[in-house]
């Protein structure tokens, strides 16, 4: 069996230390590559000495172009400046990529959408089976229900999340919003202060809490007159998400062109 080449871009970060442990687990994958930031504290050191395993050979680097000549898939959990510059370089080295990286905006989201004219992209901004799942789960409960219930979403995480909503709350709203046909940017409220007025009707709201170590709480709440519904999920460990990635990257790898998303890749579009 012939093992498909893997770089991990942000390797030095809490997600790239997670995808180094899932893709030396993995038998279909064989890591090749590890790049940081030039001014990461630990550049030239070697990639089992900062996840806490033995020596892997893999030496944390700052420049992306030799890694990503000579690899079959990038995986990048990174900051939305780094990973619009490398689905460009992904793109030239035809490296699948998979992006896990969140807060996105308009524009970054454009320019994958070019990159991924002639290249495979694999992007959510939650890799876990239970979130996909849940995400079905909340555009059917959304469609069913009507907009008799109002729709709020709650997130907690960590303290060193720079980013919100979550990229996991936008993927749940955008699955209510879905549910009830209409376009998430046009209802959502992201945040609330002050005299904000009584809400508006169909409106789906938005909360984040930041503090401690927590990976990922997210909530959405139906909230009709007389009744709520609560649909959870509560992420205990980053290794879900790597698992998720390292099964994109297999999953992408025959495939053609294109921007897919953790749907279709656990075939529950
Ligand atoms: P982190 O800050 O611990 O790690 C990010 C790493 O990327 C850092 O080591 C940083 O130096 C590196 N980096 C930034 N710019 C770079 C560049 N230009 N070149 C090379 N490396 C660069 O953050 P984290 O907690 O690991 O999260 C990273 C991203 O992944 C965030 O956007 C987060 O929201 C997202 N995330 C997504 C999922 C998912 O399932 N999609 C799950 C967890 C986290």
């Amino acid at each position: 069996m012939t093992q498909l080449r893997v770089v991990i871009v942000g390797a030095a970060g809490r997600m790239g230390r997670t995808l180094a442990e899932a893709v030396r687990a993995e038998p279909k994958l064989r890591l090749v590559g590890a790049l940081d930031r030039s001014d990461c504290p630990d550049r030239g050191r070697d990639l089992g000495e900062l996840t806490g395993g033995g020596q892997t050979g893999i030496v944390l680097t700052d420049d992306p172009l030799p890694l990503f000549a000579n690899t079959d898939v990038v995986l990048d959990f990174t900051s939305p400046a780094a990973t619009v510059a490398f689905a460009e370089l992904a793109a030239q080295a035809r490296a699948v990529h998979v992006i896990g990286t969140t807060g996105l905006s308009a524009e970054d989201e454009e320019k994958i959408r070019a990159a991924a004219r002639h290249a495979r992209i694999v992007k959510s901004g939650n890799m876990s089976l239970g979130v996909n799942l849940l995400a079905g789960l909340v555009r059917r409960a959304a469609a069913a229900l009507g907009p008799d219930f109002d729709i709020e979403i709650l997130e907690m995480h960590h303290r060193h999340k720079v980013d919100a909503p979550s990229g996991t709350a936008l993927l749940l709203g955008r699955a209510a919003a879905e549910g009830r046909g209409v376009t998430l940017d046009d209802v959502a409220v992201r945040s609330r202060d002050g005299h904000t007025g009584a809400r508006p009707d169909g409106a789906i709201g938005f909360a984040s809490l930041r503090g401690g170590s927590v990976v990922g709480d997210h909530s959405v709440v139906f909230a009709g007159a007389g009744e709520r519904i609560e649909l959870n999920h509560r992420a205990e460990d980053r290794s879900i998400f790597a698992h998720g990635a390292v099964r994109a990257a297999i999953w992408a790898f025959d495939k053609k062109p294109g921007l897919y998303g953790m749907a279709d890749v656990l075939g529950l579009r």
